[in-house]
């Protein structure tokens, strides 16, 4: 298991901004696109390839979501991570003899 500690100090209160962004914008495309697949494989797909597009905002400690405006390109972001969930909903990779969920 991979474990994120140095010098026996836990490194749990870091956390990576662009990980927050990508779920919140999931959630928002998902809720809007209920016909769009969201079995396991296509969301971790979704997930992934959204998180490759963007770069990795690590910050300390805790943080509320107007941290967004200030600390990343939100708009391109959300727009690249749109693009990653339409890329992967238009070509999904799931077995296509699994009945995809539908909501
Ligand atoms: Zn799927």
């Amino acid at each position: 298991m991979y474990i994120r500690e140095i010098f026996d100090y836990e490194l749990d209160n870091i956390f990576n901004l662009s990980e927050m962004l990508v779920i919140k914008v999931m959630k928002k495309y998902l809720e809007e696109h209920p016909r769009v697949c969201r079995c396991g494989v296509c969301l971790e797909d979704m997930y992934a390839l959204a998180l490759n597009r963007i770069p990795a905002k690590y910050v300390q400690d805790d943080f509320s979501e107007h941290f967004y405006d200030r600390m990343l390109d939100y708009h391109n972001a959300e727009r690249k991570i749109i693009q990653a969930i339409e890329q992967i909903s238009g070509n999904p990779h799931h077995d296509y003899n699994v009945k995809p969920y539908k909501k």
